[in-house]
């Protein structure tokens, strides 16, 4: 059974395309006829699937709203060129985006998802209905010059706006702010999806357009599923910085001089009993940051409070030099308390604390120990043991300190 779903699992891919071969050969199908126009149902089919299966709600209903949208232009058979409905849907379609680019993400296999899906539906059914009862209005409205409103000490570049740049830059400023203020991919590639919306409807929305538009978002949002993926994989949800499965990933790519440097919290569980975890998370943060960004190496979270550093070379003097200097910042770094704190579920002693960080400024320091690759310690295991052996002397020594194992 296990084999079963194993095959099930990694074979369904190259099964479909034995599948669709096949079907080619005996003229049930033709793959010149499936390229371009049918590429955007693939590739948005295929984002949609992913977002589902990583629980991306947002790569998934962009995914369903271009997969409508496109399906209603060819079913319908609107003729883009000059249609102001195509229009329309292409700039509701980005306020769409824009606005689901600041939720989180979550599966979409639930009630949320089915909002959504509602959502798309009757926006659906609202321009098929403006279609049918007013196409003649809806050139006046999409146009209509909301610029020309505004007081006249403004400059003209503003007044000649009319509604339908209106709904595209807010659009894309709406995005893009959210993409600046929280940069993480899946924001960034909406940003970019609403660009390529803002870009095929000035472009005249035609049909050539409009699949490669289509064909680029599909790309896209694939690209976007499988990045969050890999960052779901490799990348420490606390600290942001990448986690201990990437370390032995990386150890795979190091040649023979190198060293690993352990980074270890003081009396974390102090600071933790005192103040909180948040705080204590808090803390995690701000110490993950200041080692990857003056250890002079590539920053791993190891577990817990504890770090490791990777330097290439296996220079042991500058490995120690730069991890002193990240020790001072650490030590020097001014951490300002957010308001209440608040602790772990079920953690009776912390919540006893609650509220106590409220305002104040604490520092915290590390305990470091380095060693480095030689003839006599060749593999990364024994490298790490004798770095923490030299980060026990650290510790014992009296704390915030490097130590080097000679
Ligand atoms: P030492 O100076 O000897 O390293 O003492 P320490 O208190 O830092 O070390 P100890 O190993 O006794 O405590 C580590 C603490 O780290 C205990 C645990 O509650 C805390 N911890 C581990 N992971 C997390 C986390 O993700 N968030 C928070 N807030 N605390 C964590
Ligand atoms: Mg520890
Ligand atoms: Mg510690």
């Amino acid at each position: 059974m296990p084999l079963l779903l194993h095959w099930l699992r990694y074979c369904w891919l190259p099964g479909l395309l034995l599948a669709a071969v096949a079907a080619q050969y005996f003229n049930l199908l033709s793959f010149r006829g499936l390229l371009l126009p049918k590429l955007p149902y693939v590739l948005l089919g295929i984002a949609l699937s992913l977002g589902v299966f990583f629980k991306s709600s947002r790569v998934a209903f962009v995914a369903v709203l271009l997969l409508a949208g496109y399906t209603a232009v060819n079913f319908f058979q609107v003729v883009p060129v000059g249609e102001t409905v195509v229009g329309l849907a292409l700039a509701l379609a980005a306020v769409n985006i824009s606005l689901v680019s600041i939720s989180e993400d979550r599966s979409p296999l639930n009630g949320f998802g089915v909002l959504l899906l509602a959502v798309i539906t009757a926006q659906g059914m609202a321009l098929a209905e403006l279609q049918r009862c007013c196409s003649a209005q809806l050139g006046g409205w999409l146009h209509f010059p909301v610029g020309s409103m505004l007081p006249p000490w403004l400059p003209d570049i503003l007044k000649r706006v009319q509604s339908e740049d209106l709904l595209l830059i807010s659009a894309a400023a709406f995005a893009g702010l959210r993409a600046f203020w929280r940069p993480e991919h899946i924001g960034v590639g909406l940003f970019a999806c609403v660009l390529l919306l803002l870009g095929a409807y000035y472009a005249g929305a035609e049909e050539g357009t409009l699949v490669l538009v289509a064909v680029s978002v599909g790309l896209l949002l694939t690209l976007l599923a499988l990045r969050s993926a890999y960052e779901l994989a490799f990348r420490d949800e606390l600290t942001g910085i990448p986690s201990r499965r990437a370390y032995s990933r990386y150890l795979l790519t190091l040649g023979r001089r190198y060293s690993i440097a352990v980074v270890d919290i003081d009396h974390f569980k102090k600071l933790n009993d005192r103040y909180g975890h948040q705080v204590g998370d808090q803390a995690l943060r701000m110490v993950a940051g200041q080692i990857a960004r003056y250890g002079g190496g590539r920053a791993f979270r190891y577990g817990g409070e504890e770090f490791v550093v990777v330097l290439r070379g296996g220079d042991n003097e500058r490995a120690s030099r730069s991890l002193e200097r990240m020790r001072e910042k650490i030590a020097g770094y001014p951490l300002r308390l957010r308001g209440a704190s608040r602790p772990r579920k079920g953690d009776s002693r912390a919540l006893s604390k609650r509220g106590q960080g409220g305002g104040k400024v604490i520092k915290t320091t590390v305990s470091v120990g380095l060693a480095s690759s030689s003839r006599e310690m060749r593999s990364p295991e024994d490298v790490l043991g004798a770095a923490d052996r030299a980060l026990y002397r650290a510790k014992r020594g009296g704390r915030n300190r490097v130590c080097v194992h000679k």
